[in-house]
């Protein structure tokens, strides 16, 4: 068994960052209540409040033993020597092939991925085909669920690939200046995903099919025309291939936007209230909070470089792991794991801009009371179609919530719509 201070000092962020989400979720189901906000009566029926609270409550068991299993599992490799074995696995492999080191490292990294993939398996089969199953969200196919695992993996093997190849080229030939060429690859291709993602990636795994002319489109093309917005396209996606949940997105970089509504958004909501979700929807796109979010993700990700530079010239560290010569690839997945509290504090930040992000584009959806209203609307019925968590715990939302809970933001939304039919501006 490997017990020294590096392994101890990864053992315990893994512990650490088990306990904080554990603790979240724990409070997160005792903030569970059974009286509807007043807010939301008539709109979540009794029955279909105590189903939300139910699907929470299955859902944070099932993720409470995946959390359990994957830190078990990382702790008991870490302690048995697994990566200095799988390291030597690698470098076997890669040899016969007569690969060089990124060739090892390529190797040692997809077969981690790989394995990680398939342990992870069963909890995604019971996850989709009981739980969001047994609550009526599920509409995916066991033929559909393995194509997209299978397109799944193909794809994280090119992509994923191309990106590991850069970042450790940059750290094996670079020197001192490695994490600066690394970052610089990373922010390349995150701004080329960003690019390209919507057109070349999303088409892979569903089908756009232009939204026929009617009083829908026509009252999304006023919209836009009021907002000087260019319209590239409206489709509809088909959405309802996987799951009954609901969603639209903006995608597009210039004034030029193109727009995409599931297929379920339709069928649950209003043709006002379709307009207000999109109105939110370009309200991120037009105050730039992509744009944000990519630079704010990349500062994070020139830091994380920069400490993984600092880490890989310590030899002594990463022979603690039981491998045989220290490497960017065991370097990369040591640091993966040791980092996963700081990961934690990064995401709640960036989850808290993107919390701000959501009440921007709120605002500006609330163009006018109809539409603040309208919008409230939506976000009810959507939170009644997706079984929402209406009161969840301040932990869990600075944890994990990209979204502020929606009582918030269904209150500020009517405010807004009061404010606004008092004759004060709606706008902030
Ligand atoms: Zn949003």
């Amino acid at each position: 068994m490997l017990l020294n201070g590096p392994t101890l000092f990864v053992l315990s962020a893994l512990v650490l960052s088990y306990l904080v989400t554990g603790l979240a979720r724990r409070l997160n189901l005792r903030c569970l209540s059974d009286v509807i906000p007043p807010e939301f009566e008539g709109v979540f029926d009794p029955g279909q409040y105590r189903r939300s609270q139910e699907y929470m409550r299955a859902g944070a068991r099932l993720e409470q033993l995946r959390e359990s299993f994957d830190t078990f599992l990382a702790c008991a490799f870490v302690l048995a020597g697994g990566i200095g074995w799988a390291d030597s696995l690698a470098r076997g492999l890669a040899g016969r092939l007569g690969l060089g080191e990124l060739g090892v490292g390529l190797t040692f990294l997809g077969g981690l991925a790989l394995a990680q993939a398939v342990l992870s398996l069963p909890f995604d089969v019971y996850a989709t085909f009981r739980l969001e199953a047994r609550f009526g969200f599920n509409r995916t196919t066991p033929g559909l669920f393995i194509a997209d695992r299978l397109k799944g993996l193909a794809l994280g093997a090119i992509l994923g690939g191309t990106l590991v190849s850069g970042v450790i080229w940059a750290y094996m030939r670079l020197g001192s200046a490695a994490w600066l060429a690394a970052w610089g690859v990373v922010a390349g291709f995150t701004a080329l995903m960003l690019w390209l993602g919507p057109a070349w990636l999303l088409p892979l795994f569903n089908r756009f099919t232009p939204l026929p002319p009617g009083e829908l489109r026509s009252a999304i093309e006023a919209f836009a025309a009021r907002h000087g917005i260019g319209l590239d396209g409206i489709f509809v996606m088909d959405g309802s291939r996987r799951s009954a949940k609901a969603n639209a997105f903006v995608t597009g970089l210039g004034r030029k936007k193109r727009i995409s509504l599931y297929d379920t958004l339709m069928d649950r909501l209003s043709h006002e209230q379709v307009v207000a979700v999109l109105a939110h929807e370009v309200g991120h796109s037009l105050r730039r909070h992509i744009l944000k979010g990519f630079v704010t993700a990349m500062l994070k990700t020139g830091l994380l470089l920069a400490v993984l530079q600092a880490m890989l010239a310590s030899a002594p560290l990463q022979l603690a792991f039981g491998v045989a010569q220290p490497s960017v690839h065991v370097g990369l997945a040591v640091f993966a794991l040791a980092y996963q509290p700081l990961a934690l504090l990064l995401a709640a930040s960036a989850n808290a801009l993107s919390r701000r992000f959501e009440f921007e584009a709120d605002a500006f959806a609330a163009d006018s009371p109809e539409r603040a209203k309208a919008l409230a609307g939506a976000l009810k019925e959507l939170s009644v179609a997706n079984l929402a968590n209406l009161n969840p715990h301040p932990l869990a939302v600075w944890l994990h919530y990209t979204h502020p809970p929606v009582l918030e933001r269904v209150r500020r939304l009517e405010d807004a719509a009061r404010a606004g039919e008092a004759g004060m501006p709606t706008h902030n």
